[in-house]
């Protein structure tokens, strides 16, 4: 019988790709706050949410970078389709200014994260990056 393949295998080994497993941990607690606040769930996040959170995974876990990866909001070639762009998006504008509070360690993290330069890619990949810039607000706000 084969073996089933993992979907991110890159996530799925966090000990050599910790920055991704970060990246999906933070974007993790972004979507449940959104979806908690703005969906009333209490018991884990909504199916339209799940769905953003597995194609986030996929992205993530094969973002081009690596492990160098800068933020999504500073990348250079994002890689979203347009629907999760504006979902993802939605998230990150509700969630952003809540993580200090309730995600700090998370939250400084991705701060600091987000004064990284992406790295430089290959000229074959560079040629086809075409992106809008996701905004991540991250400074204090109400909750
Ligand atoms: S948007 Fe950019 S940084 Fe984010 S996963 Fe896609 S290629 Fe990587
Ligand atoms: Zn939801």
């Amino acid at each position: 019988m084969p073996s089933a393949r993992s979907a991110t295998p890159r996530l799925d080994n966090a000990a050599s790709f910790p920055r991704l497993a970060r990246e999906y941990r933070t974007l993790s607690a972004m979507v449940w706050i959104y979806c908690h606040d703005l969906h009333g769930e209490d018991d884990g996040p909504c199916e339209e949410c799940r769905s953003l959170l597995g194609y986030a995974a996929r992205r993530i876990d094969r973002c081009v970078f690596g492990d160098d990866k800068p933020t999504c909001a500073h990348c250079t070639v994002h890689c979203y389709n347009a629907a999760m762009r504006e979902h993802v998006r939605a998230v990150m504008r509700y969630a952003g200014p809540r993580m200090l509070r309730r995600h700090p360690v998370l939250a400084i993290a991705h701060l600091i994260d987000g004064r990284r330069p992406a790295p430089a890619l290959p000229d074959a990949i560079s040629a086809r990056k075409s992106c809008a810039p996701l905004t991540t607000n991250t400074s204090p706000g109400p909750s």
